[in-house]
């Protein structure tokens, strides 16, 4: 089994099988790339001579593709493995704790997707009770939305309570103010790094070759705003205003591992649909409402893929930039246990969660903390992790 030089604890996210790619500042450097080991950051730019690292964002590297990423990880690994070069790059290492972690690349386009069954049927039986939980397209093809990238925050940024219209169903007319109905969705993106064609749909099979790493994502959602909204033409301010991410991109060598086989589809889908490798991940995921496990969502039970998300968003001939994200849509497995947002896990409100202080949440509260981390099968037998994406909600219209 390789180990680092640097000091990893157990059960650290960052062991050198992971390698994840961020963007920090502080102990005397401006924002610039650096990749996690165990406790600490390696300045990039500084360890390898390449400038392409000394950026305030990932987007350059991501854009040279999948040969210059596999190099770059292979040189780190020898870096970071063999004693030999232990006194050449221990000096660019810096403390995890001593910096600060930003948004690590700039975000192009942003969809957002709806790839678990289970999560799809809740919402139907919550918000359409009586019809059927699916809608009939939903197991022909990949549902998304295009969603506001320039609202995609860094973990930890406050998330000011929106303000909005909001009818109830009993209500006469709508009325305005702050959102009383306030959720998170646990959800994993995908970071493109190689941009495609206009006109030229990216088959399945090419998924490896433009996609450059995961990061998680909570895609915070005002479900009063949305119900009274969302009818003809899909989300729009209930959730634009803001989409918070993790501060590690995990490049999809280290997730090698964590591939299971694509969930069985019935009715089998389209041909540009299917697929010949498998994207199915293993990604074992936990989120803490002001620090209680409310709930673990299980990645491996996910409908739809990353790889035919990307085919389906493009087969019109819609291309894709350097830095676009797209998002699983809400992680949710088979049990209430594993349901990815609050609307699940209280059913609408009417069965409150409570929490290690004693107190009972039905959706959030201003000062409230979400939480959301991830683990996965790494190399040789270790697991690796996503860190975490956290955000704390702050009042109506407080400075942020
Ligand atoms: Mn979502």
């Amino acid at each position: 089994m390789r180990r680092s030089w640097v000091p990893v604890e157990d059960g650290s996210h960052f062991p050198v099988q992971n390698l994840p790619y961020g963007v920090f500042s502080g102990a005397g450097r401006g924002p610039r790339v650096g990749v996690a080991i165990g406790e600490q950051v390696l300045d990039l730019a500084a360890a390898t001579g390449d400038e392409v690292f000394d950026r305030p964002s990932l987007n350059s590297f991501m854009a040279r593709g999948p040969v210059a990423w596999g190099k770059v990880r292979q040189r780190l690994v020898e870096l970071l493995t063999d004693e030999a070069h232990r006194d050449e790059v221990e000096r660019h290492l810096v403390p995890r704790a001593a910096v600060e972690l930003h948004l690590p690349f700039e975000v192009a386009d942003y969809v957002d997707f709806y790839a678990s069954e289970q999560h799809a049927s809740n919402v139907g039986r919550i918000l359409r009770p009586g019809g059927e939980p699916l809608t009939p397209n939903w197991k022909h093809l990949p549902i998304g939305y295009h969603g506001r990238s320039g609202t995609v925050v860094a973990s930890g940024t406050p998330v000011v309570r929106p303000e909005g219209q909001r009818k109830g169903a009993s209500e006469p007319a709508p009325s305005f103010g702050p959102s009383v109905r306030l959720d998170i969705e646990a959800e994993v993106g995908v970071v493109v790094g190689v941009p495609s064609a206009l006109g030229r749909p990216v088959p399945t099979s090419a998924f490896a070759e433009h996609a450059f790493g995961f990061v998680l994502v909570n895609d915070w959602s005002a479900r009063d705003i949305q119900a009274w909204e969302y009818a003809p033409l899909g989300p729009f301010l209930g959730k634009s205003f803001a989409t918070s991410v993790s501060p590690w991109v995990v490049p999809l060598a280290a997730l090698e591992h964590a591939r299971i086989p694509t969930p069985r589809q019935v009715p089998e889908p389209l041909e540009y649909l299917r697929c010949v490798e498998d994207w199915g991940l293993d990604l074992a995921i936990e989120i803490e409402w002001n620090g209680t496990v409310v709930s673990r969502p299980a990645f491996r039970e996910m409908y739809w893929t990353a790889a035919q998300q990307l085919a389906h968003m493009t087969v019109n001939g819609a291309s894709v930039r350097t830095g676009d994200l797209f998002a699983s849509g809400t992680v949710s497995g088979s049990t209430r246990g594993e349901w990815g947002s609050f609307l699940e896990l209280t059913w609408n409100g009417s069965e409150p969660v409570r929490l290690a202080d004693g107190s009972e949440r039905a959706f959030l509260e201003d000062g409230d903390t979400v939480r959301i981390s991830a683990t996965a099968p790494g190399e040789d037998g270790v697991r690796i992790g996503f860190g975490e994406v956290v955000g704390t909600i702050l009042p109506t219209r407080s400075a942020m």
